[in-house]
């Protein structure tokens, strides 16, 4: 099994905060945040790959965000825009329908180029070599997961400790326990059911006590671990956690 995939997978099982695969994706995007914006911009081999794919809205916002190397992301969004414009335009220009004239009469060819151009710019502004990245870095990761359950007793026990699984990544886990063999696959999704159901039942408590402190009645009664639940159950069956900070429970102070 891959050592540089255990140590991360160890550390972010060591800490309690949410959801341990949640802290995986962040870091390996980090990572690779910090790759694409680093000189890897200038090698040939990168540029050829990025001139081809950009990068997903997702990732656009945050190199937008990460404002170092202005200009190494102003090069990079160059070629690719020279790129996108070379394929694009000389087939769309191809694609302008003929006026239909009364000789020439209809021709319902056009339809089909014009959808096709569509599924030419939708194909393409969905590419971005940082999720590729990611998903291939995840794969590694949950498969280290389930083999660190089976092979390390410590690791074990960190696993069925863990706060929570988000559900996508409930959903992950799952997929990779199929191949597991069924002795395996036992132990590991009974530790699963039991972290996720213990997981669903906090919050569904969690959410009611705090929908409860609406009553006037109970106005003087502690918020205890309900006040950021909202969030946490966005995160829990979303595993995005984008728009879902404490922000506006802070407001609502
Ligand atoms: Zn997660
Ligand atoms: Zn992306």
């Amino acid at each position: 099994m891959e050592k540089i995939y255990m140590i991360p997978v160890n550390d972010a099982y060591s800490e309690q905060n949410g959801c341990p695969i949640c802290r995986l994706r962040d870091l390996a995007e980090k990572n690779y945040l910090e790759y694409y914006l680093g000189p890897s911009l200038m090698e040939p081999d990168t540029r050829k790959i990025t001139n081809k794919t950009g990068f997903c809205p997702v990732h656009m916002g945050k190199l937008n965000q990460a404002v170092t190397n202005r200009l190494g992301l102003g090069l990079v969004m160059h070629t690719h825009l020279k790129d996108f414009n070379d394929e694009l335009n000389p087939k769309l220009k191809s694609a302008i329908p003929a006026k239909s004239g009364l000789i020439k009469g209809r021709n319902s060819e056009y339809k089909h180029r014009l959808n096709s151009i569509a599924d030419l710019i939708d194909e393409r502004v969905s590419r971005c070599p940082i999720c590729d990245n990611m998903n291939d870095a995840m794969k590694h990761y949950i498969e280290v997961i389930c083999w660190m359950f089976s092979h390390d007793n410590e690791f074990k026990d960190k696993f069925t400790k863990a706060e929570c699984h988000c559900l996508p990544h409930t959903a992950l886990l799952l997929r990779q326990a199929s191949s597991l063999s069924q002795n395996e696959a036992s132990d590991f999704v009974t530790a699963l059911y039991e972290n996720n159901s213990q997981s669903f039942d906090s919050l569904i408590s969690d959410v009611e006590y705090f929908t409860l402190k609406f009553d006037y009645r109970n106005t003087d009664k502690p918020w205890g671990t309900s006040k950021n639940s909202i969030q946490r159950s966005m995160r829990f069956l979303s595993s995005d956690d984008r728009n879902f900070d404490e922000q506006q429970t802070k407001k609502q102070n």
